[in-house]
């Protein structure tokens, strides 16, 4: 595996692959990394020739009251982990590399960035798009692969890239999660050991949406309820949002949705942790999940 810090360096290797007729799939990540990320990285070696992944934590993406500062960096575990995984290429930037003196254009997203976690944090799909995209180019990407965990994120970046005509297909893949639900995060590291005990509602929760969407419940108010009433029964969770929305326009469900989304937001002591799940208007009866 290559380690690469330079965009140019980048850009070069993988300018030179494309040439050759080589697919290249590029995993962007801001490391500390766990089996969803490296889950990204097998898809991706399974698909493609040459397998970039990149590790980020990108300032633009983060309010000012947010954890830049503290995010976990394990930058060794991480080489090794993507390498295991088969990573050829490694692109590790800086963030002057990646925003140099006099950088000054950013990616605004739009409606898709407005709500759920666009809310309470403004200014955030933005800095995601504007580093997607960057990374996007100087990977010369044929195909990108982003973890269905950022519901909204994985949305934006659709949008994004329709709307900027990238070549790169975008593949959504599934949520891993701990053995007791919980969806795996690089934030899950900030959880005491009450704490991750107490992290499980948020799966628990979107479960018991499931649990009644599979007995037929359509209406949005309920489902919305039943999650917040989960989650209201665990002391040490403090939520920030529970919603029911379609899952395609990230906008309130119309009479008939195809698919909706419940997605939710929620503080452990002083970890915001998300998740979510799609249910499909096709499924009824369980196992449909
Ligand atoms: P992050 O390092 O949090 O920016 O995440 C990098 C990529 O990994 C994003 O596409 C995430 O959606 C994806 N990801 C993070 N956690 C998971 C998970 N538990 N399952 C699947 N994908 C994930």
């Amino acid at each position: 595996m290559k380690l690469v810090h330079e965009p140019s360096e980048l850009q070069s290797i993988t300018r030179e692959a494309a040439v050759s007729g080589q697919t290249v799939g590029l995993v962007p990540t801001m490391g500390a990394l766990h089996q969803g990320h490296l889950s990204l990285v097998r898809r991706a070696r399974q698909e493609c020739d040459l397998v970039v992944a990149s590790i980020f934590v990108n300032p633009a993406q983060f309010g000012p009251a947010e954890d830049l500062g503290s995010y976990p960096r394990t930058l060794e575990h991480d080489t090794s982990e993507a390498e295991r995984a088969g990573t050829d290429l490694l692109f590790v930037p800086s963030a002057a590399a990646m925003y140099p003196y006099g950088y000054q254009t950013h990616v605004e997203p739009g409606r898709l960035a407005s709500g759920l976690c666009g809310q309470s944090r403004p200014g955030h799909f933005r800095g995601v798009a504007t580093v997607v995209l960057k990374l996007l180019l100087l990977s010369n990407a044929t195909t990108a692969y982003f973890g269905r965990k950022d519901y909204q994120q994985l949305r934006v970046i659709e949008q994004m890239v329709l709307d900027f005509h990238v070549g790169a297909r975008i593949i959504a893949c599934p949520i891993i999660r701990e053995a007791d639900g919980l969806a795996m995060s690089s934030r899950n590291r900030y959880l005491s050991h009450a704490e991750r005990a107490a992290a499980v509602v948020l799966s628990r929760a979107l479960a018991e949406a499931e649990r009644v969407w599979a007995d037929g419940e359509r209406d949005a108010g309920e489902l919305s309820r039943v999650v917040l009433d989960a989650v209201a029964r665990e002391p040490l969770a403090r939520l920030e949002y529970a919603e029911v929305v379609d899952a395609r326009s990230l906008e309130p469900p119309g009479p008939d949705p195809e698919e909706v989304l419940v997605a939710l937001a929620v503080f452990i002591g002083n970890t915001r942790l998300i998740d979510n799940t799609v249910l499909d208007a096709a499924c009824f009866g369980s196992g449909c999940g």
